[in-house]
């Protein structure tokens, strides 16, 4: 039965996870989608060794996912090969130590004493015991609700307060709580990168960002074949459910009449009517008046203002020098702060610290010794500076590979430009996000309560994904979809 038309600007994570579920609940449902592919930011790059993940590698909080598909009545393991882990990330120092973490406690406990002594292991059981206290006493009232408010979230965590204080002391950074924790400098830096997951500089981004540690800790998945078949299941089951699909085709407005929404205006021109409507793109686009005029003041200015960090990002095949490496491996520098430093003065950080995902390491298909690989190097947002494009490419090819150079790894052959997405490109890829991958910059404790939520002030119109509550990451942004989705079924019953 066909209850109420509903079209969805963009087919990232969000758009794809409201987009299911509503053509599971009999909506009629069209989706609209720039690119020639869904998924979004999870997108892939072409190589001779097949397709690269560009975009998310790191798996988390996978019980989001399943409930997505058994709401909507599949088993994932029936879609997807879910691979855990075993090491969350393995992280190298350049003095030439190196630390594994797992999510299995007492093996933490091992490593982190055998790694940095009994104060060490001490400091990081203190630190462990407050940040779980932090995930579990907000996950529920900030993270799983769709209308987070100052006043209830002090109401339902008050009973935890005094255990999470710490952390919540006014203009306390991560890099600030982790520093008060922990005493070598290594760890500091380990335990602080945590801030740049959603986006953040350690040394502005508030101390309850160190709870993304205990998301990590409960298990890192990976997808065999690789994360993009996720967005293309979720796709295919919602298009088996009847949603419409159209690729490679704007949205260059949103129509409403008297504070409703009427429809979309295609980039050719057509017009397209609905009776609700998920913006699954940047708010900043609407902000900036992308999707038309009259919808501009949907989104304030303060929801969108500050933005989060953008990235270099890498994506080829090699062959690798070192034999040690895992599926995410973080390649520390030596002065950690001098590449926050340098991003926020928005110049390329000259001694970055460099994430390194060998995507298919222990594929038992894979053909040969070349590896696909994602480096990620933090990078500010896109400024008025203007770089010059082939400057900006060897610049950051020598920070990058002579950094990792200086370490030990190298790769053959060396990637050349097209396997380089800059913050400029991320711009264009995604409209009006400033390159910024991870929208609101989480600046202050404040910024939970600043993003968007999904119902909007116009009657009809909805937004999802990471710029929106509960912000960025897949699993957030799914479940910012979810927001949206249930917000338009119950207003629908409403009406
Ligand atoms: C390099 C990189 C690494 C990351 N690593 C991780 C990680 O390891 N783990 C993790 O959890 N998260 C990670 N993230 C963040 C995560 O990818 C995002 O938070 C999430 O995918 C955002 O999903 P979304 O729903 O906001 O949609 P987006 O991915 O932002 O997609 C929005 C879609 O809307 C479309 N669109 C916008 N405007 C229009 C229009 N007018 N007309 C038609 N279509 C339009 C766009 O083309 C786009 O496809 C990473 C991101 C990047 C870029």
């Amino acid at each position: 039965m066909v209850k109420n038309k509903i079209v969805v600007v963009g087919a990232g994570i969000g758009g794809l996870a409201s987009t299911l579920e509503l053509a599971h609940q009999g909506h009629e449902i069209e989706v609209f989608e720039t690119h020639g592919m869904p998924g979004g930011k999870m997108r892939t790059i072409d190589s001779p060794s097949g397709m690269i993940d560009a975009g998310p590698t790191v798996l988390t909080l996978k019980h989001i996912f399943e409930k997505l598909f058994a709401d909507v009545g599949e088993d994932i393991n029936k879609h997807l090969q879910l691979s855990k882990d075993p090491v969350l990330a393995r992280h190298f120092w350049p003095d030439g130590t190196k630390l594994d973490l797992s999510s299995d406690a007492e093996e933490n406990y091992k490593t982190i004493k055998a790694f940095g002594g009994q104060r060490s292991l001490n400091e990081f059981k203190k630190f462990n015991k407050l940040t779980r206290c932090l995930y579990e006493s907000f996950d529920f009232p900030i993270l799983q609700n769709p209308k987070p408010s100052i006043t209830n979230t002090i109401l339902q965590t008050s009973h935890q307060s005094l255990n999470f204080l710490p952390a919540l002391l006014p203009g306390r950074t991560l890099a600030n709580l982790v520093n008060s924790h922990f005493t070598d400098i290594r760890l500091r830096q380990l335990f602080s990168r945590y801030a740049t997951y959603v986006g953040g500089s350690p040394f502005n981004s508030p101390a309850i960002l160190s709870l993304i540690w205990q998301a990590e800790s409960r298990g890192v998945w990976r997808i065999i074949g690789g994360m993009h078949k996720l967005a293309r299941k979720i796709h295919d089951l919602a298009k088996s459910r009847g949603a419409k699909f159209n690729f490679n085709t704007s949205v260059s407005e949103i129509l409403i009449t008297k504070q409703k929404v009427e429809g979309v205006r295609l980039s050719n021109g057509k017009e397209i009517l609905c009776n609700s409507l998920i913006f699954n793109g940047d708010p900043n686009a609407i902000f900036r008046g992308f999707l038309g005029q009259d919808i501009r003041k949907v989104v304030a200015h303060k929801n969108v203002k500050n933005r989060s960090l953008s990235a270099y990002v890498w994506t080829f095949s090699a062959k690798p020098s070192r034999s040690d490496l895992v599926h995410h491996n973080v390649f520390f520098n030596k002065k950690y702060k001098s590449e926050f430093t340098d991003i926020s003065s928005g110049t390329i950080p000259k001694d970055p610290a460099l994430y390194v995902c060998a995507q298919n390491l222990d594929d038992p298909n894979k053909s040969n010794s070349t590896i696909k690989f994602e480096i990620i190097m933090n990078a500010s947002p896109v400024t008025s500076k203007n770089f010059n494009e082939e400057e900006e490419f060897k610049i950051c090819q020598e920070i990058t590979f002579g950094n990792l150079n200086k370490m030990g790894l190298t790769f053959n052959p060396i990637p050349s430009t097209e396997a380089l997405t800059t913050p400029q490109k991320f711009n264009k890829l995604f409209p009006a996000s400033n390159g910024s991958l991870y929208g609101l910059s989480p600046q202050n404790f404040m910024t939970t309560f600043k993003r968007p939520q999904a119902r909007t002030k116009v009657r009809g119109l909805y937004l999802a994904g990471g710029g929106v509550h509960p912000g960025p990451g897949i699993p957030m942004a799914l479940l910012s979809g979810r927001h949206a989705a249930a917000a338009i079924m119950k207003d629908q019953t409403l009406t």
